[in-house]
């Protein structure tokens, strides 16, 4: 496996050297754009984060900037990016991060809403230059089917030595990234032009369950409303259902999601508010 392992790398790096996709925040140091951009990138294509990213690096080039500012300024900026609470977390975050800095919060950063492993090991990888690899879909996909396992999280800590031994991890992790969405894809995997193709165990590609259509969903319901009441900051439940053209169960379900979250809150007089 050894072998295998290490031209694993050799390929792969070979390939990223001519495919490299250049966005402004692929060679930054900063933990606080790493942060930020990973927040804004989940569920979101790198084109479409970087314009955001470039966005929310103007208004707020550290966290003070945002922690001082408000969630509704954060929110306004976010408008069009969807799945709300992220941008509530990261302003949480921010708050957090003028307390107790990136250096003091080192190795630990999933103690920050929102963060989890593979957003800690980003910023270890990419800010601190450690060793690690940051997993998510696109990087397990790569993983499973050229090296022919299930278990990658298991594989990858058995050759975590030969995998991260004289690389950049940083140019390890985001070549695999790259590959796993240019090459290696989901779908359609483009495996005759593939350079790694000689060696891929090509591995049964899993059926991930489709994800909830978007249209008419409550996930959508709750992207409308938060945008009426950031541009009217409070209405009645009556007004919603009017402006939004949905019935009175469908919001309610919609404004109780909205309101565990923290983004508005449900009046007495069935008014409802969005936070600040
Ligand atoms: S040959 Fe196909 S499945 Fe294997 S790594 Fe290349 S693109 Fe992925």
């Amino acid at each position: 496996m050894e072998i295998k392992t290490k031209k694993f790398k050799r390929d792969l790096l070979n390939w990223y050297k001519n495919n490299k996709r250049d966005y402004s925040w692929r060679e930054t140091n900063d933990p606080w754009k790493i942060l930020l951009l990973e927040t804004i990138s989940q569920q979101t294509q790198l084109d479409r984060a970087d314009t955001y990213f470039k966005l929310f690096i103007k208004e707020f080039p550290n966290p003070e900037t945002m922690a001082s500012s408000s969630l509704k300024k954060v929110l306004i900026l976010w408008s069009g990016l969807g799945y709300n609470n992220r941008a509530k977390r990261l302003y949480e975050s921010s708050k957090i991060l003028c307390e107790t800095g990136f250096d003091e919060l080192y190795p630990n950063f999933e103690v920050l809403p929102g963060v989890g492993p593979y957003t800690n090991n980003a910023i270890l990888s990419f800010a601190y230059h450690k060793k690690v690899i940051t997993r998510d879909v696109n990087v397990d996909r790569v993983f499973s089917r050229y090296f022919g396992v299930d278990e990658v999280k298991t594989f990858i800590h058995n050759n975590k030595k030969t995998l991260l031994d004289r690389v950049s991890s940083r140019d390890l992790n985001q070549a695999i990234m790259d590959f796993g969405s240019m090459v290696c894809k989901s779908k359609n995997p483009l495996c005759s032009s593939c350079v790694l193709e000689n060696n891929c165990k090509k591995y049964i590609v899993k059926i991930k369950r489709p994800q909830e259509a978007f249209s008419g969903s409550n996930r959508e319901l709750r992207g409308d409303l938060l945008k009426l009441l950031l541009s009217n900051n409070k209405l009645s439940l009556k007004k919603i259902e009017k402006a939004l053209a949905v019935d009175r169960e469908k919001l309610l379900k919609a404004t109780t999601t909205l309101e565990k979250d923290g983004l508005i809150t449900i009046k007495k007089n069935n008014l409802v508010e969005i936070n600040s």
